[in-house]
């Protein structure tokens, strides 16, 4: 209730990164006085990975005091020079190394799935920030299907309050899953989502403007959003949250050390099955070098994870570290993201806006009339001209057609789903014969899908075509395409049935942890950014309140 009447005024208590910030620059401020360590200093953590995952876990460990160094394979950004307004020349910011595909529906890999360089992902990711439901982590439990995790929403909801406000995430009062509000108020919502958002009134279904981590007003020295919907080129103006300006300058102020242009080969094990580091190469020197630390946290997402895990192979692990039960690299997850786009007689305009702008969760939760469990979630998009192209030619049409469906850009609107998909062992990460650049075997990942994911995705598709055709669509284009990655690495409650415990400790190895997407033992139908954040975020307070009792190996 007073959270609802104070809303952006009550700011974060323990994260200064909006402070921090430069108003006439956007370089990561505390670069030229950032803390260093040497490879012999056993630092307390090292982390892989300075994304979601690992800059969240960082923030708040260093603010209670822990020295820390971040290993990032990608460069630091400087976004003035490196970010530019345009998709092609964006192309630096993905995670473009070789990777191998394979499965009845090959996922492909690149800008869609995951980035590379301080701030991860998030960097480039279109900002829609929900959180995940509380059926989400019992679905084994309530729907017969998927996994249970071993710990649930309200072990994260503290989390998600405090990082909403760090963002801060944008949004009308949500109805969906736990209802709740948001600290900042909805953003004005542009002519095609507008257009789309009527369809579904008109339909029954509900939409709600939201929720995004772009500032709606200002937010310490950060400006408001200028509408230019650039989001996913990198947010130059820093209206858009990523931990390059939510958790990074906070982090440095604390004495982090983040050594970018870094890439983390293999995590070392002593006799006792104790971590004593990470072992990684820098780009500029192609040496070898180990980083000691008394606690190893791998935060390099669903795909890295289970391959450096994969790659760290000993006499003791010789199918790679904390594989002993064959569970590494299992239970990668994507979810399904169809879009849909209409053709309006009006001029829309859909790129004056992010693209993430207004969404339903009306249908997230299972409905058995429906023929499926579980379910999808809503949400209007706006690609812009390139990602328009590659939508139009998924649906057939190319040559003199494709042209034309280029000039009348300014008149469609797209509505797309997130459908959730379900885990499977055999939708996994292994290891390929090919090597990459340091000489390690690159990642390898296989996706099939189950029938009752096919029956959500076409369901799904039909749910927003209706929606299209109530707004007055003239035509529709569709492309069918999967987003997000989740998994690989999972928590749970046994070796056997996960790599890591409640408290991200890997089975095998109790001083190694894994704090990233690739924990996440179900996707549900949202976005996944502020829930691995919120994981890291309860992670580094049960750690440093000691609350992650001493357990030997198992
Ligand atoms: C185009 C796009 C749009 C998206 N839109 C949304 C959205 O709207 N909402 C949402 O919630 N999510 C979105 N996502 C997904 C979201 O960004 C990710 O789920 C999230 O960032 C994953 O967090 P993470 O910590 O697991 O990994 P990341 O944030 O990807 O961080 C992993 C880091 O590890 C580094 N790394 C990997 N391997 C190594 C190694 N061996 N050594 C050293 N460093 C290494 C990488 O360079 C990277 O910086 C989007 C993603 C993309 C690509
Ligand atoms: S639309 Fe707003 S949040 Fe997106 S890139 Fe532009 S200023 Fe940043």
């Amino acid at each position: 209730m007073i959270a609802n009447l104070l809303k952006g005024s009550r700011g974060p208590s323990a994260n200064d990164s909006r402070f921090l910030l430069d108003v006439h620059r956007r370089d990561l401020p505390g670069l030229d006085t950032m803390r260093r360590y040497g490879d012999d200093e056993e630092v307390d953590l090292v982390v892989v990975g300075a994304g979601a995952g690992g800059s969240v876990l960082a923030q708040r460990l260093a603010r209670r005091g822990w020295r820390i160094v971040i290993i990032e394979a990608g460069p630091f950004w400087h976004p003035d020079e490196d970010w530019v307004s345009d998709e092609a020349g964006s192309h630096e910011l993905y995670w473009n190394q070789k990777r191998v595909i394979g499965g009845e529906d090959p996922i492909s890999m690149g800008k869609n799935n995951s980035g590379r360089g301080v701030g991860g992902s998030m960097v480039h990711y279109a900002g829609y920030t929900p959180r995940f439901h509380p059926s989400d982590f019992e679905t084994l439990t309530r729907d017969g299907v998927g996994a249970d995790w071993p710990i649930s929403y309200w072990d994260l909801k503290a989390h998600y309050e405090e990082l909403e406000r760090e963002m801060p995430v944008a949004g009308q009062n949500w109805p969906w899953g736990d209802p709740h509000s948001y600290p900042f108020s909805p953003h004005p919502v542009g002519g095609a989502a507008q257009m789309l958002w009527r369809g579904a009134l008109e339909l029954g279904v509900e939409m709600r403007v939201g929720p995004v981590g772009i500032v709606n007003g200002t937010f310490g020295n950060r400006p408001h959003c200028i509408y230019r919907g650039y989001c996913l080129q990198g947010c130059k103006v820093n209206a858009k949250a990523s931990p390059y300006v939510t958790h990074l300058p906070d982090a440095l102020a604390h004495g982090v050390e983040i050594r970018a242009d870094s890439m983390a080969v293999r995590v070392e094990v002593d006799g006792q099955d104790r971590a004593t580091g990470v072992t990684y190469v820098r780009e500029r020197d192609g040496i070898e070098r180990h980083q000691r630390a008394a606690l190893v946290a791998l935060c390099a997402y669903s795909i890295e994870t289970p391959r450096l895990l994969l790659n760290s192979t000993s006499r003791r692990f010789p199918n790679g570290l904390c594989n002993n039960e064959d569970q590494v690299g299992r239970y990668v997850m994507v979810q399904g993201a169809s879009q849909i786009a209409g053709r309006f007689p009006e001029e829309l305009r859909m790129y004056k806006a992010p693209p993430p702008e207004v969404s339903s969760e009306q249908f997230y939760e299972t409905d058995e009339s429906r023929g499926f469990a579980r379910g999808f979630s809503i949400q209007t998009v706006s690609p812009l001209p390139i990602g328009w192209a590659e939508h139009v030619l998924a649906d057939g049409h190319f040559g003199a057609a494709l042209r034309e469906y280029m000039r009348d850009y300014n008149h469609w609107a797209v509505i797309g789903v997130l459908n959730e998909l379900l885990p499977q062992p055999d939708n996994r990460v292994t290891l390929a014969d090919e090597r990459d650049e340091y000489g390690l075997p690159v990642a390898r990942f296989d996706h099939s899908r189950s029938a009752n994911d096919e029956r959500n995705m076409e369901y799904s598709k039909d749910v927003i075509k209706g929606i299209l055709q109530s707004s007055g669509a003239q035509d529709t284009l569709t492309i069918d395409r999967y987003a997000h990655l989740i998994g690989g690495a999972r928590m749970g409650t046994s070796p056997r049935n996960s790599v890591v415990d409640a408290d991200h400790r890997a089975w095998a190895v109790a001083n190694l942890l894994v704090a990233d997407g690739s924990v996440c033992p179900t996707q549900g139908a949202a976005n996944p950014a502020l829930t691995i954040m919120a994981l890291s975020s309860r992670l580094a307070q049960r750690l440093a309140d000691k609350q992650v009792g001493a357990r030997t190996a198992a």
